[in-house]
């Protein structure tokens, strides 16, 4: 009787705790400690919103870890490159950062490679949690090797969840990870290390993922055994659909049949530290998904104002959050450091100035501009400038601008480069790019140009003129023409490779941002550019 009493026992205890997880969620930080704004206009209202900062996030993290359950923290890749404070620091606050949220696991996003293997490896040297990237293949890089694993298990027995990273094999064309790191394909990745989990006994399994939204919902659809996918890379926001600025792309969680038939939830949350997804599984005893809940929430200091319209939408999306004296701090500690030089005002945007990797860019073509107008004062006189559209980070607000501000709008650090381009050579460039794009590769490349025309029609770029004398003349194909880039795209990245050819060229000292911040203060007040760019769209 007893033991029956025990066995009785002991499948109530099975049954009843144990078995559910909560994943909270983040990916695309950039180094955005300070968090980013929302940029607004509905029904011809303007509204700019002051969203999110690690001090946020780490107090929501803090208080679903103290409710009761298991609670998995996961970041979905491209933890760096993106503000002033990645130029000043190189990414130690956010590292630090995450340690202190006690972060479970995080995967490799494709910026973490853009200093180089062994920036990433010093870097990570000092994470406490595990690192993810179960489809690269690391060659003659031991301290890398060391840190970056395929998958994890957590939870106790039987509860086990096996956690498999994956990040984009674009990060090879996109980001700088060098001839000793390989990208293999992220779906046979997750099928091989599905199995592995499974043969250890492990029946949830989540895949956290750095290859974009609909990239996630292709291996869903493709491989078995998955349960969820966690995901980050395309900036996808998922959830309330109510207001048409968000550019909300889905439900969250999405569900997509994978090839078995089940069910599989993938979750998406923003980006710039604005958002956290939250996913609360419940599982039968076979280790199925029973039931889940789940939305994105943004995050809010107290006593920001919430235009009317917002206010309207479901009350869980808005968390208003005050952080705990030493979450406020660490990050007062890095704002203060940096306010000097950053909080200059460098000048006034007469009108917001929109930067949408999709819908366009007023920014981009005006950076184009900035180029041609600095090497002008020195006396370098170029026929083209162009700026790519990933280049670009983020819209600008009208009135007063920082040069941090500045630095969060561009913040590769990239020099200007000079090249001597062929006529022809610039048609196959920028319809080479155009031609990613339409096969699916994101927007980034876009060309934003300076000094140059063309027309779209079917994805296909034509009648090209070029600016000489005061007016627009057909470009030559024979002719030569010097073109201003910056040194990602200068050196082939973005998929820029006949200019990484490029031989003749030169190198100047002068950083994007800097000159940008230059160009607003000689202007005084910067509006739109003059001439609208073709769109895709
Ligand atoms: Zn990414």
């Amino acid at each position: 009787m007893k033991n029956l009493f025990n066995f009785l026992f002991l499948i109530v205890l099975l049954s009843s705790c144990g078995k559910d997880v909560t994943i909270i969620h983040i990916g695309d930080t950039h180094s955005h400690l300070d968090g980013a704004i929302l940029f607004c206009q509905h029904d011809s209202e303007n509204f700019n919103i002051e969203l999110g900062g690690y001090d946020l996030i780490g107090q929501v993290v803090r208080e679903e870890k103290r409710k009761r359950g298991e609670t998995i923290f996961m970041h979905a890749g491209d933890l760096i490159v993106g503000t002033r404070y990645f130029r000043e620091f190189k990414g130690k606050p956010d590292v630090k950062f995450m340690n202190k949220m006690l972060l479970d696991v995080m995967v490799l996003g494709n910026h973490e490679f853009d200093r180089g293997p062994e920036f990433l490896s010093d870097l990570l040297e000092h994470a406490r949690f595990p690192v993810l990237a179960a489809n690269i293949e690391i060659n003659n890089l031991p301290e890398l090797e060391k840190v970056v694993k395929p998958y994890i298990i957590t939870g106790s027995w039987p509860w086990h969840n096996g956690i498999i990273g994956v990040v984009t094999p674009e990060t090879e064309r996109i980001s700088s990870p060098g001839d000793r790191i390989k990208f293999t394909d992220p779906a046979k990745s997750v099928e091989k290390y599905v199995k592995v989990l499974r043969d250890k006994g492990v029946k949830r399994i989540f895949v956290l993922s750095h290859l974009g939204f609909e990239e996630d919902k292709k291996l869903a659809s493709e491989v078995s055994g998955i349960d969820v996918i966690i995901g980050g890379h395309s900036h996808t926001l998922l959830g309330y659909t109510g207001l048409e600025c968000l550019g909300v792309k889905g439900s969250y969680p999405e569900v997509v049949k994978g090839p078995d038939g089940k069910k599989v939830l993938v979750a998406h949350a923003w980006d710039h530290s604005r958002a956290l997804g939250k996913l609360k599984l419940k599982f039968d005893l076979r280790g199925n998904i029973r039931s889940w809940s789940g939305e994105t929430s943004f995050l809010l200091r107290e006593g920001t104002k919430i235009p009317f319209r917002l206010d309207r939408s479901p009350t869980n999306m808005f968390r208003v959050v005050d952080p705990e004296e030493d979450l406020l701090k660490k990050v007062k500690h890095y704002r203060d450091i940096i306010s000097g030089e950053y909080g200059k005002v460098v000048g006034e945007i007469g009108e917001n100035l929109s930067h949408d990797w999709e819908k366009g860019s007023d920014i981009a073509p005006l950076v184009a501009k900035a180029m041609v107008w600095r090497l002008g004062k020195e006396g370098t006189v170029v026929d083209v400038a162009l700026q790519n559209a990933g280049g670009v980070r983020r819209p600008l607000g009208k009135g007063e601008v920082t040069f941090g501000e500045i630095n969060d709008t561009l913040p590769f650090f990239n020099d200007i480069v000079v090249l001597k381009v062929k006529g022809e050579d610039f048609i196959k460039i920028v319809n080479n790019s155009l031609n990613l794009i339409s096969n699916g590769a994101h927007y980034g490349s876009f060309p934003y140009l300076y000094g140059m025309k063309y027309e779209i029609e079917n994805f296909k770029a034509v009648n090209f003129t070029v600016f000489r004398e005061g007016e627009f003349v057909p470009l030559d194909p024979d002719e030569y023409y010097l073109l201003a880039t910056d040194s990602y795209i200068a050196y082939g990245g973005n998929g820029y490779d006949m200019l990484g050819q490029i031989t003749d060229r030169n190198v100047t000292d002068f950083i994007v941002s800097d000159v940008f911040a230059e160009y607003i203060g000689y202007k005084e007040v910067l509006y739109k550019p003059s001439i609208s760019h073709p769109a895709l769209q």
